[in-house]
């Protein structure tokens, strides 16, 4: 049971505002994990959820739309008055989103500074947009502190959780205006990609900066224990603080912030459920076992390696011409960033050189589709694909190799998986390959083609166990109870 109400924070609301024809706006839900974990918890203890609406025509005196009556979205609990738009103009979100989060800190997060671009007004636009997310949290705060009060709830304090990359410094105001206005809350802070190690971070010329915003929280969370202790360090080479790398603490300013390693999960429930009442998609090339492989269209993500490493079994093992197809799905991501433009060009190419080398009149090596599909529809082909290729570069988690076993519900199938995932340190029954070893990775899929029943369904059966107690539901109440949001069963504050 949750104590208190909670207000959290993210880039965006858990839907998008899509303005009709009549110029009223209505919501275009998302369909992610997180939201479908998180939104019930807000509605269940009342809370709040701050965030920009996806669209700059709504204006500032606009109501946020009810949900549709007959919506059955995991938002749709979420009243009109828990959902506080944060309205940025054009320009600076410019700046904010596409230039400093997308620009910047995205891949130098991801460790790859060549792709970062350092400019002191995106930096500059990243603040602004940071502090203006401070203010509409801290307006929420203290109306609720004043309702708490005048109800005489005063051991009561609110949760504050702020979500993600854009935001790494956002809590440097609140917790100044806390400080200065006497307002009591707890601070939580979740980062959904990686953290990269001092020799990366120190290139960013204003690093202090988001080190003492991160530290602004009470706790702060990571996926993977390794991106905790590559924080612990920066705070103590770049700021000094005193740590302690096996509690995971860091002292700054008299105070002492909370470190941990939750990784996130899938609802695992559901996606076995899709995958249980789906149609086949795949079944006229029922002869031809699909590898599949599902992924934004992103450079973290290895796609140009692993279209390389197809070929390269190709060449090495012809007996696999016309027996095996990889469907690639891209979803189209940050579109208005260049790398990602150069990205999309690099894909086509190559995927239409390998076609052309291998086609015959009945078969193509490659399918591509560069789009979204449905949720119905990607259970399907995670459910049916033979072997699925899961082969980032640099990965926060990665959840699309923990939903391709939640969906291996028939015969089971092989996940491939690289160690440079977040997901990669936990699914030890994958097989593991760096995706920079072409020949490795050709003979990784070679074997994962070739793999015996009874060692596929050995790793299979473990894969799911694992994902299926270490869902997104675990992960939820995981967070709460370190940002101290949960109840104890005697009452108390946990
Ligand atoms: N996904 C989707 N539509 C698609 C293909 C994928 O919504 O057409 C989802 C997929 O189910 C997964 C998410 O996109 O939940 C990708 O998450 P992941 O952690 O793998 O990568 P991210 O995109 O967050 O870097």
């Amino acid at each position: 049971e949750i104590n208190g109400p909670l207000i959290v924070v993210s880039n965006r609301l858990p839907f998008v505002l899509q303005r009709k024809s009549d110029g009223t706006f209505v919501r275009k839900q998302s369909a992610g994990g997180l939201v479908t974990a998180v939104a019930p918890v807000v509605v269940e203890c009342k809370g709040l959820w701050i965030g920009w609406s996806g669209t700059h025509d709504l204006d500032p005196e606009t109501a946020i739309p009810e949900a549709d009556p007959s919506d059955n979205a995991p938002t749709a609990g979420l009243l009109s008055k828990q959902i506080i738009p944060v309205h940025i103009d054009r320009k600076e979100f410019e700046d904010y989103y596409n230039g400093c989060c997308n620009g910047t800190i995205w891949p130098l997060f991801h460790s790859m500074p060549d792709k970062a671009v350092f400019q002191a007004h995106t930096w500059k636009a990243y603040c602004t947009v940071n502090s203006k997310f401070a203010e509409s949290t801290l307006n929420a705060l203290r109306s609720i502190l004043a309702d708490l009060d005048k109800n005489g709830k005063t051991t009561v304090t609110p949760v504050v959780w702020i979500h993600d990359y854009q935001l790494m410094v956002a809590a440097t105001h609140i917790r100044h205006k806390c400080d200065e206005e006497n307002l009591r809350c707890r601070l939580g802070f979740f980062l959904h990609i990686p953290f990269p190690a001092w020799d990366l971070i120190r290139l960013f010329p204003w690093d202090d900066q988001i080190l003492q915003g991160m530290l602004a929280f009470d706790f702060v969370g990571f996926h993977i224990e390794d991106y905790c202790l590559n924080f612990i360090d920066c705070c103590c080479r770049r700021l000094g603080c005193r740590v302690d790398r096996n509690s995971m603490l860091v002292e700054l300013a008299g105070r002492t912030i909370h470190v941990k390693a939750l990784p996130i999960g899938i609802p695992f429930e559901r996606f076995v459920q899709l995958a249980q009442t789906a149609p086949e998609y795949l079944k006229d090339t029922e002869k031809v076992k699909v590898i599949i492989g599902v992924d934004r269209l992103d450079y973290t993500k290895g796609l140009v390696h692993r279209i390389k490493a197809f070929e390269r079994l190709l060449e090495n093992h012809p007996e696999y011409l016309e027996k095996v197809s990889l469907l690639q799905i891209s979803v189209p991501s940050r579109t208005d960033v260049q790398e990602y433009k150069q990205l999309k060009d690099e894909m086509e190419q190559l995927i239409g050189r390998i076609n052309g080398r291998f086609s015959q009149p009945n078969w193509s090596p490659i399918r591509y589709i560069y789009g979204c599909i449905s949720q119905e529809q990607l259970a399907a082909l995670y459910r049916d694909a033979a072997v699925a290729l899961v082969t980032p570069l640099r990965d926060g988690m990665n959840l699309v190799a923990k939903e391709y076993v939640a969906c291996q519900i028939r015969e089971p199938g092989v996940l491939i998986l690289s160690p440079f995932a977040g997901a990669g340190g936990m699914m030890h029954e994958a097989l593991l390959v760096n995706p920079y070893e072409l020949d490795e990775a050709a003979k990784t899929i070679h074997r994962a083609l070739a793999m015996p029943l009874d060692e596929r369904e050995l790793r299979m059966t473990q894969l799911r166990h694992r994902e299926h107690c270490l869902d997104v539901n675990y992960w939820m109440s995981s967070c709460l109870s370190a940002m101290g949001a949960l109840k104890t069963e005697d009452g108390d504050v946990d």
